[in-house]
């Protein structure tokens, strides 16, 4: 299968989706996870007319995109995963969309980088759903404090919550829970489903789908 078969049949199967919940095609927007694939697949990828992009690594991100950024105007950019407070610099450069706004420091970090750089990107919030010690996310207990900070206190543009859901549970229970906190706190984005589960994902209100192997193949 080619990378644009594979996104027709992705496209079909978002849209088959989004009927059945009785959600807008519109209302969902595809985050092709381009980590680890090769610059061929890349172009593929985007001579197929796909335009936004996900990367979990800031320095991969910046080889895969910095020079391609100045071919596609139209380009959107987030990042999916961990950030460090030593690559906000390059972050806030490279990206349009943080979905892993997850503590104090780095939204104070991030909030302050915007502001030196005139770049004020969209954020989501990562929420640790199943509350995983060793997993990146504010876990729900501190997600409102969380969320008032970023917004109050940093100024960041919040329009989202993100979440990873444990490998063992069923996702459907993080989606519904993170659908929950973004009807409590009034934030129109859920990042939420991968390659395994984005129509459940559609299902439950995710307006940002996350896929990688689905699209460009196994890692
Ligand atoms: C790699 C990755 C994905 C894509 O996963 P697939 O199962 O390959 O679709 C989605 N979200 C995050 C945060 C990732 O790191």
């Amino acid at each position: 299968m080619s990378i644009s078969e594979n996104l027709e049949i992705i496209h079909s199967n978002i849209r088959k989706a989004c009927e059945s919940a009785g959600r807008a095609f519109a209302d969902v927007t595809l985050v092709a996870v381009s980590k680890t694939q090769p610059e061929e697949k890349i172009r593929e990828a985007l001579a197929a007319g796909q335009r936004v992009f996900g990367e979990n690594r800031v320095q991969e991100a910046r080889a895969h995109w910095a020079g391609l950024r100045a071919d596609y105007h139209d380009l959107e950019l987030h990042l999916i995963g961990p950030l460090q407070t030593n690559k906000v610099r390059d972050a806030v450069a490279l990206f349009d969309v943080i979905q892993t706004v997850d503590r104090e420091k780095l939204a104070r970090a991030l909030a302050a980088e915007m502001e030196k750089q005139n770049r004020p990107l969209r954020c989501f919030i990562q929420v640790n759903t199943g509350e995983e010690p060793q997993k990146a996310g504010v876990i729900p207990a501190d997600l409102e404090a969380f969320k008032e900070f970023c917004v109050q206190e940093c100024g960041l543009d919040i329009r989202g919550l993100m979440c990873i859901p444990p490998a063992e549970d069923p996702p459907a229970l993080h989606f519904a829970l993170l659908d929950k906190f973004g009807r409590e706190l009034g934030l129109p984005c859920l990042s939420m489903g991968m390659s395994g589960d984005f129509e459940q994902a559609i299902g439950l209100g995710a307006t940002h789908i996350r896929i990688g192997t689905a699209l460009f193949g196994e890692r």
